[in-house]
């Protein structure tokens, strides 16, 4: 199979697997323990914490390891909602989140927060629309920084250096899921309060995550137990996961600048294959992040090309993958029809695709087209 699902899930790296099973088959104590075993569970947790908080240019202390990204937004969005609530009650968001924030943000709109979601503007986002949104009853900004569906990046450092200008005291939360070790956001420069990471986008086994909070935020916790991960997420750490985390976000930063300059001649390689098909429509922009085009085929519905495309031994997304064959509705949130998100499928890179694979895929979209019926 040739993977274009990046965005979805993606491959473990080897270094981080090794990293993982040796935590589990040599070095498997627990990091609380006193003994030897655990003073050395302790220093992987400690380096693994490290290698995480470098990508943010933060504290090592300001990383708290999850299960997943979506935890760390419950954790983060609840947390920050329910510990400001005493000074007002409004929550400025945007209408292209991920579930994991939407879901957090529609929970709180139930329980009687005022809720305002921005629209993007010709399909950007400007600071200034996010800022104009919030006053003095403002407790919380909660938004994306690359859109998983189409790739748009939101412009996070005007938007967190701008609110803070305007309300010192809003929190602003960020979900930087795909934009870790991609795109930095470097926290000693950018405002921001807490922010959502995951592993299994970076190339690490599944069931991992962190959450950037800034020394001196206080958010309500709402999980009890054990004194680990500063008291706001307890229980044992995952610490084979950690270790693989830490070893893949190193090699992925490291890395970075390369792998954004292949997946730009993968993008523009892309864009130059698909100019002359008329019936193919570009939902990713020259703003989005090289490594995700969400196209529509017009005429064919994206679970009918997703599993033609299956067949001939490819995996694309028809969007988001936690929304399965259920459309979430960023697109149309962007300004397009139904009918161009019922069309659309996503092509997500990984630094193994090539361009040769990028024109397999493309003939097989196009083989695609010419035998399945079209409904307009
Ligand atoms: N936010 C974005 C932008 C995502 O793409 C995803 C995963 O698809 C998540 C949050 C949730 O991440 P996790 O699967 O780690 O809970």
């Amino acid at each position: 199979m040739y993977y274009f699902d990046n965005a979805s899930t993606t491959k473990v790296l080897k270094p981080a697997a090794d990293a993982a099973l040796k935590c589990m088959t040599e070095n498997y104590g627990n990091p609380s323990s006193l003994h030897k075993m655990g003073v050395k569970a302790e220093e992987v947790l400690n380096s693994s914490r490290k290698l995480i908080s470098n990508v943010f240019n933060c504290k090592d202390e300001e990383i708290i390891f999850t299960s997943c990204a979506t935890e760390s937004t419950n954790i983060a969005i609840l947390g920050a909602a329910n510990s400001k609530k005493r000074t007002g009650n409004k929550i400025v968001t945007t209408t292209i989140e991920h579930a994991a924030t939407a879901q957090c943000i529609n929970h709180l709109e139930n329980k009687g927060f005022e809720i305002i979601k921005i629209s993007p503007k010709n399909g950007k986002y400007y600071a200034e629309d996010i800022v104009n949104a919030i006053d003095d009853n403002t407790i919380l900004i909660s938004v994306i920084h690359v859109n998983n569906e189409n790739g748009l990046i939101l412009p996070i450092e005007e938007i967190a250096k701008q609110a803070k200008n305007k309300n010192p005291n809003i929190l602003i939360h960020v979900d930087a899921v795909q934009s870790f070790c991609k795109i930095p956001i470097n926290m000693n420069k950018v405002p921001v309060d807490l922010a959502s990471v995951s592993g299994h986008k970076i190339n690490t086994p599944k069931g991992i995550g962190a959450l950037f909070m800034r020394k001196g935020v206080k958010i309500q916790r709402h999980s009890f137990g054990g004194l680990q991960e500063n008291n706001i997420r307890p229980g044992t750490e995952a610490l084979p996961s950690i270790a693989a985390f830490g070893v893949a976000a190193k090699i992925n930063f490291e890395n970075m600048n390369k792998s954004i300059e292949h997946y730009k001649l993968l993008k523009k390689h892309l864009l130059k294959r698909i100019k002359n098909n008329s019936e193919i429509l570009l939902n990713s922009s020259d703003d989005c992040a090289p490594y995700i085009v969400n196209m529509s085929i017009k005429g064919i519905r994206s679970e009918i090309m997703l599993h033609f495309l299956e067949e001939k031994g490819f995996c694309v997304s028809s969007g988001s993958a936690c929304s399965k064959s259920k459309k979430s509705g960023v697109l149309q949130n962007m300004g397009y029809s139904k009918k161009r998100e019922d069309w659309a499928i996503r092509i997500s890179f990984s630094t193994e695709n090539t361009t040769n694979q990028i024109d397999m895929l493309i003939e097989a979209i196009e083989s695609g087209q010419k035998s399945i019926i079209k409904t307009y």
